[in-house]
C-alpha cells in the first residue's frame, strides 16, 4: 500500500494533503493512466473545498486529453452507475465519506463503476510521483459536457424495485450529505411517507456529522419515537453507507444491516456467493447457512472486496459498516439500494424492523486497540503468528482465530499507529473472555518487540 492511498481512495485535511495541486496532478496522470483519451465521470460530495477539486482535477484530465462527464453534487452511488452507464473509461469521486468537514478526498472507479482495486492504485501512484503524466497539444484537449445523472440513477434504480407492499413512516437523515438529492425523492417514489431531517445540502454538515454512529444519531432516534415512525434512515456523507434505527429508537447495526438487506436481495438467487472481510459478523455466515450459499472472507477494505467479486464472482459484497454491494445492480455500495432492500423486506413481511433484526442471531461484540508504532507491526504481527499457529487462524489480514462459539481477531490498523483487538461470541461473557486473551497476548507481543 502507498502512502497517498488509504483503505479507500485519498483522504486529507482540505489545503494540507488534500489541495488543488494534488488534484490537478492526479487528474493528469489518471489520463496518462488511459493513454490520454477516454471519457471521465467526475462528481463530488457537498464538502466546501469540493467545488474547487472538481475544479483542479477537471483541469488536470482536459490537459491531459480526456473529456470529463461532469456530473455535479451526487451521491458516490450515483458516480458509479453513471461512470458504466454513460460508458465512461474512468470515474473520480470527490468525497471524504464520513470523515468531519476540513477533510475532503477523492476516490477513483474503472469503467465498469468498481473501485480501483491495489494494482491501479499503484499504477496511478507510479505515474503521479515519477512525474511521468504526459500532456497533449491545443488541438486534442478534451472537452466537458453535463448530465443530469441523478434523474438517470433514480430512474434506473425505480425500474428495478417494486412499489412498497404498503406505506411506511421513514425519517431519512442525511448529514446534510449527497444522500438528500436521492434518497428522500426515491423512498416517496416507492410508496413511503417520508419525514426528513439534515436533508438540506451543506458542506458544514451543521445538524450532525458524517459519521452514521449512534453517539450522532441521537436526534433521528429521538424523532422516529416522537413521530412514531416505522424506522430510520442515516447515511453517511456520501450516501454509501446506510445505518438504521428500529421503531424503538433503537440502532440496528450495520452488521445486521447488511446481513437484513442481502436475505431480502438474496431471497431469489439459488447458492449465493457472498463476499465479506475477516472483521465482519458471523451473522453472514449465518446468513450464508440460511440461504444454502456459501462466503468468502477477504482483508479489510473496498478495493480488497473488489478484487474478489471481480476475480471469482459473487452476488452480494459488503462491510460491518453498512456498506452493501449489490453486484448485478452496481459494483459499489449503494445506501439507496440498501435502504430500498430493507424496507422491501418489511412491507413483504408485514413485520416491524426490530421483528427482523431478532430473527438474527444476537453476537455481542467486543472492541479494543492498542498503541504500536507502524514500524514495529509487522514484527509483533510475526510474533503473534507464532503465538497462535497451533489454532490455526484465518492469516489474510492480522489473525482471526475462531473458537467453538466465537471467534477474535489482532489486526495492525491501516490507518493509525495502532493494534485492534475484535471478539465476538453469542453472550458478553465469552466474548469479553476472548478480547482479553487477545489483548493480553497483543500487549505481550508489543512489549517483546519493544525490547528486542
Ligand atoms: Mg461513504
Amino acid at each position: 500500500m502507498t502512502d497517498l492511498f488509504g483503505t479507500f481512495g485519498i483522504r486529507g485535511v482540505t489545503n494540507e494533503k488534500v489541495n488543488p495541486e494534488l488534484a490537478m496532478k492526479l487528474g493528469q496522470a489518471l489520463a496518462t493512466h488511459l493513454d490520454n483519451e477516454g471519457k471521465v465521470a467526475v462528481g463530488y460530495d457537498p464538502r466546501t473545498s469540493s467545488e474547487m477539486i472538481e475544479s483542479a482535477i477537471t483541469s488536470g484530465l482536459l490537459s491531459g486529453g480526456c473529456d470529463v462527464l461532469r456530473l455535479g453534487m451526487v451521491p458516490t452511488p450515483v458516480l458509479s452507475f453513471s461512470t458504466k452507464n454513460y460508458s465512461c473509461d474512468a470515474g473520480i469521486m470527490i468525497t471524504a465519506s464520513h470523515n468531519p468537514p476540513q477533510y475532503n478526498g477523492m476516490k477513483f472507479w474503472d469503467e465498469e463503476g468498481a473501485g480501483f482495486i491495489r494494482d491501479k492504485e499503484d499504477e496511478l501512484v507510479e505515474i503521479y510521483s515519477g512525474d511521468k503524466s504526459e500532456q497533449v497539444g491545443w488541438n486534442e484537449l478534451g472537452k466537458t459536457e453535463e448530465v443530469d445523472a441523478v434523474k438517470k440513477y433514480k430512474n434506473s434504480l425505480l425500474e428495478k424495485v417494486s412499489e412498497f407492499d404498503e406505506e411506511l413512516k421513514v425519517v431519512v437523515d442525511c448529514a446534510s450529505g449527497a444522500g438528500c438529492v436521492t434518497t428522500p425523492y426515491i423512498l416517496r417514489e416507492l410508496g413511503c411517507h417520508v419525514v426528513t431531517l439534515n436533508s438540506q445540502v451543506d458542506g458544514h454538515f451543521p445538524g450532525r456529522l458524517p459519521e452514521p454512529t449512534s453517539e450522532h444519531l441521537g436526534d433521528l432516534k429521538n424523532a422516529v419515537k416522537s413521530m412514531e415512525a416505522d424506522l430510520g434512515i442515516a447515511h453517511d456523507g456520501d450516501a454509501d453507507r446506510t445505518i438504521m434505527v428500529d421503531e424503538n429508537g433503537e440502532i440496528v447495526s450495520g452488521d445486521r444491516v447488511f446481513a437484513l438487506a442481502g436475505i431480502n436481495y438474496l431471497k431469489d438467487i439459488d447458492n449465493p456467493r457472498i463476499v465479506t472481510t475477516v472483521a465482519t459478523s458471523s451473522v453472514m455466515d449465518d446468513v450464508a447457512e440460511q440461504l444454502d450459499g456459501e462466503i468468502e472472507r477477504t482483508k479489510v477494505g473496498e478495493p480488497e472486496l473488489v478484487e474478489e467479486y471481480k476475480k471469482n464472482g459473487a452476488d452480494l459484497a459488503g462491510e460491518e459498516n453498512g456498506g452493501v454491494i449489490f453486484t448485478d445492480w452496481a459494483m459499489a455500495r449503494d445506501g439507496m439500494m440498501t435502504a430500498v432492500q430493507i424496507i422491501d423486506y418489511m412491507t413483504r413481511t408485514g413485520k416491524t424492523l426490530s421483528e427482523l433484526s431478532d430473527t438474527l442471531p444476537d453476537y455481542k461484540q467486543r472492541k479494543r486497540k492498542a498503541e504500536c508504532p507502524n514500524e514495529l507491526k509487522q514484527d509483533v504481527l510475526a510474533d503473534l503468528t507464532k503465538k497462535f499457529e497451533d489454532e490455526n487462524p484465518i492469516t489474510k489480514d492480522g489473525l482471526r482465530i475462531e473458537v467453538e462459539d466465537g471467534w477474535y481477531i489482532l489486526r495492525p490498523s491501516g490507518t493509525e499507529p495502532v493494534f485492534r483487538c475484535f471478539s465476538e461470541a453469542k453472550t458478553d461473557e465469552k466474548s469479553e473472555e476472548l478480547v482479553r486473551k487477545g489483548m493480553d497476548a497483543l500487549r505481550d507481543s508489543i512489549e517483546k518487540v519493544k525490547n528486542s
